[in-house]
């Protein structure tokens, strides 16, 4: 059984790191841990996430129903529920409006793939879901097409949610995805940014699968895939209206493997400049 108080205490403390990293500004952002299969802690309406106290966190049930606690669970609580109904691993969901991932979030610019070692080893290609008006379970389900093959998520024209097995571990893709995307941010200002090669790109997800993080650009089914055009979610970019307009694309890679050449189903960011 796992100790709820001490759970609590996590959440409090990860809502101060998220709220004075201006990541979640006034009464933004929302955690959440599934304690068991029906009973998930949540952080309340209303309140800032950096002065939470354990007794503000309440419990909420599968469908957001409120069980316990003096105060209103957030109004977001949706969408994280539909993160646990699809991820059975996922204990933790942390959700909040990092500037400089929401900047591209607005711009509905894609991360840039094979630039930073870290970044290739923790997060991997990052998706941008469609807009919906937040709260709702059309919100909810705009995670479904894409939340098996990530640990974080960009939401358009919102923010971020990232989640893992612990609270910490749940906060650390969006920490890692913000620096990465205020570095993308800096660098463009200065110039062009430079991309891995593909000798250089195939080490780190060498890496990456050694140190038991999965990346489906590891799996046979993306075996032909050209490893830095973000082809990972690159089929849901029209319907969200996602561009690269900022960044070039990346060099074109030869296929990997079995490359028969004619594999018109792995376009590669050139083409779609
Ligand atoms: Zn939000």
């Amino acid at each position: 059984m796992q100790n709820a108080h001490a759970i609590k205490l996590e959440i409090c403390d990860i809502g101060r790191r998220i709220y004075s990293k201006n990541f979640a500004a006034a009464n933004d952002g929302n955690i959440t841990y599934r304690l068991s299969d029906n009973e998930v802690l949540c952080t309340p309406t209303m309140h800032s996430k950096g002065f939470l106290k354990p007794d503000d966190i309440c419990l909420i049930d599968m469908k957001g129903n409120q069980i316990a606690g003096r105060k209103k669970r957030s109004s977001e609580a949706l969408l994280h529920l539909q993160i646990y109904k699809e991820r059975p691993d996922v204990k933790s969901v942390v959700h909040c409006h990092p500037p400089h991932a929401t900047a591209f979030a607005i711009a509905r610019e894609p991360i840039p793939q094979c630039v930073l070692p870290e970044v290739e080893v923790f997060l991997g290609d990052v998706p941008i879901t469609r807009y919906e008006t937040p709260g709702s379970q059309a919100f909810a389900d705009t995670i479904i097409p894409v939340v098996k093959k990530t640990n974080v998520v960009i939401l358009a024209n919102h923010g971020t949610i990232s989640f893992g097995e612990t609270v910490e571990r749940a906060y650390w893709w969006t920490e890692i995805l913000d620096a990465y995307c205020n570095m993308l941010l800096m660098a463009r200002s200065l110039g062009r940014i430079n991309y891995f090669t593909e000798e250089q790109e195939r080490a780190l997800l060498e890496l990456k699968g050694k140190w038991g993080f999965t990346d489906p650009r590891n799996e046979k089914e993306m075996a032909n895939c050209d490893i830095c055009a973000n082809d990972i979610f690159r089929d849901s970019w029209k319907e969200v209206g996602i561009e690269r307009r900022a960044f070039e694309a990346p060099p074109v890679m030869k296929m990997f493997s079995n490359n028969s050449s004619s594999n018109g189903a792995s376009s590669n960011g050139a083409e779609v400049e």
